[in-house]
């Protein structure tokens, strides 16, 4: 064991570990310029430390313009609060495409013509950039169904509702509550109930346009935002989802089941003020009516 190595290991040290080491320094007329930066950067940003060292520009061209003015911000704000910095961005690694790089440096007690130097460093995150998409995404879906949930439906019904008001673009709601779904349990198992609510998923799906949005917004009730349709189109939506659920055969092993849903629909007001809330509730006394009116039904409020 030993903690010094030499100049030769540090320099082996710098060219093979998965990170890039750097100096920084931000000038008043907000351009920076980097005076060091180590050789990992070959490897883990794809072009070689001297090209960056000349001219930063040849960093600042590979980061993805999404994230240019972000950065550029953001490394301002850190120069003029004199603290910690830290941010990911997307990067074009000429060799390996598009990255995640983390970049964090800190004030290094060092003064370049005048101006603070920061030290920091740069590594390649992006498996943990796609492992926390991932996860993200997931947390919007029902695990069962993969459809949207009940948060997300509600957020995408905030999102069609400001479309609506700032372009006119009009838009319809349909609750889906399958009838007497508690019985289907009772009778077949909660095992074969899970497979009918996936079943359903697939019917109702396979209905609408890629441009819809379905959701589960619990239980045995699907909430649908049908866009850019009017009253009639989304009647004829209504009414094959209907259809198709009513004349799909289920197995039970040797028995065969069918089930029913009943549909209440509405569609955005163009009088002023019509909430996620007020729209909600018609759409729910729509499909009140269909359950009471005998159910297999679809209902328009
Ligand atoms: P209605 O025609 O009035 O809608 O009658 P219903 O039986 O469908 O309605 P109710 O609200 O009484 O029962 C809903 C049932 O849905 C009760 C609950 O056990 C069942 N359910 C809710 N979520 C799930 C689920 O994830 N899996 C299964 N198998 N059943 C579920
Ligand atoms: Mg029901
Ligand atoms: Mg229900």
């Amino acid at each position: 064991m030993h903690t010094n190595i030499s100049l030769g290991e540090l320099e082996h040290l710098l060219e093979f570990a998965p990170v890039v080491l750097y100096k920084y320094v931000l000038f008043p007329e907000g351009k920076g310029r980097f005076l060091y930066i180590s050789s990992g950067s070959s490897d883990v940003l794809g072009i070689k430390a001297e090209c960056f060292i000349e001219d930063i520009d040849n960093f600042w061209n590979l980061v993805n313009e999404e994230d240019v003015d972000r950065l550029y911000e953001e490394d301002i704000n850190a120069n003029q609060q004199g603290s910690f910095f830290v941010s990911d961005i997307r990067f074009n690694n000429p060799a390996k495409g598009n990255i995640w790089i983390r970049l964090s440096s800190k004030p290094s007690n060092e003064l370049f013509e005048g101006h603070e130097v920061w030290t920091g460093y740069m590594v390649d995150v992006t498996d943990s950039k796609l492992l926390e998409s991932e996860l993200e995404e997931r947390a919007k879906r029902d695990g069962m169904t993969q459809l949207w949930n009940k948060n997300e439906i509600v957020n995408s019904l905030g999102d069609e509702l400001a479309r609506f008001q700032r372009d006119n673009l009009p838009f319809s709601v349909m609750i889906m509550d399958l009838d007497y779904f508690k019985e289907i349990n009772d009778q077949y198992g909660h095992l074969v109930g899970d497979d009918v609510l996936i079943q359903f998923t697939n019917i109702a799906s396979a209905e609408l346009r890629e441009v819809d949005i379905l959701g589960r917004f619990g239980g045995e009730e699907f909430l649908a935002i049908i866009h850019d349709a009017t009253r009639e189109e989304t009647l004829v939506i209504a009414e094959r989802i209907k259809h198709a659920t009513q004349n799909r055969v289920f197995k039970d092993g040797e028995n065969t089941f069918s089930i029913t849903v009943s549909i209440g629909i509405t569609d955005v007001k163009q009088q002023s003020p019509d909430s996620v809330e007020d729209i909600m509730k018609r759409a729910d006394e729509a499909l009140y009516q269909a359950k009471q009116n005998g159910r297999n039904k679809v209902q328009y409020k």
